[in-house]
């Protein structure tokens, strides 16, 4: 059974990741979150690249879990975030930045503001997620999927999390937040990091899948 620390103190991912897991049939991995096997970590998230900030979050949770005695883990940790074309790929891996000092720390309604003139045409947009992952031997992998679509018009939908309710998948005309959790993790780029590491480790010899 491979224990797995996923280097993340934000729920919503948490629950994603644990569900990708799910429905990818892993069944012989548990996930934990840091708070369950109590360790604390908080590493600077203000590399420029999304490797960058998710191998650093992977390489401290990982020294952090060794040194609370847990020498059997893998530690995984994601960077990710949306990219919109007119605004020059903004905000990019600056997302929850982006979030943060919106009004209101409502980062749909400005990203909507700032998008206000420009046609649907031109709202092209992309998610992308790295993923790091660190073994108990110390390597490390790193594997990244996306997720293509245009921001919408109007914010819609209750589910998913961040700028899930303005982004549309291509080929799709519901956002994300009115997707299930299931229809959204087969085309989201957290989904498609997640196959894109299972196939490396299955290529690897230590699968985590059923
Ligand atoms: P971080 O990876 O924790 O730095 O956060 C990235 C930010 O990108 C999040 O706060 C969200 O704003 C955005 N983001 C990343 N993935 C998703 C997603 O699946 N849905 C909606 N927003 C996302």
């Amino acid at each position: 059974m491979k224990r797995v620390l996923l280097a993340s103190n934000n729920a919503h991912k948490v629950a994603e990741f644990r569900q990708l897991f799910e429905l990818h049939g892993v069944s012989d991995a548990t996930i934990y979150t840091p708070s369950e096997l109590g360790i604390v970590c908080d590493p600077p998230e203000d590399a420029p690249t999304y490797a960058g900030n998710a191998l650093r979050k992977a390489r401290a949770f990982a020294a952090a879990a060794r040194a609370a005695g847990f020498a059997d883990l893998w530690v995984l940790a994601d960077d990710s975030g949306l990219e919109v074309e007119a605004l020059g790929g903004r905000p990019g891996v600056h997302s929850a930045r982006y979030h943060h000092a919106a009004p209101n720390g409502d980062g749909c309604a400005a990203l909507l503001h700032e998008l206000r003139d420009v046609p649907t045409e031109q709202r092209h947009a992309r998610f992308r997620c790295v993923l790091a992952a660190i073994g108990p031997d110390s390597s490390e992998q790193l594997v990244s999927g996306t997720c293509e679509g245009f921001i919408a018009p109007t914010a819609r939908g209750q589910g998913g999390f961040g700028f899930d309710p303005v982004f549309i998948p291509r080929g799709e005309t519901r956002t994300l937040a009115e997707m299930t959790p299931t229809e959204k993790h087969r085309i989201s780029h957290r989904g498609a990091a997640i196959r894109a590491l299972l196939t490396a480790w299955a290529q690897r010899g230590h699968s985590a899948r059923a």
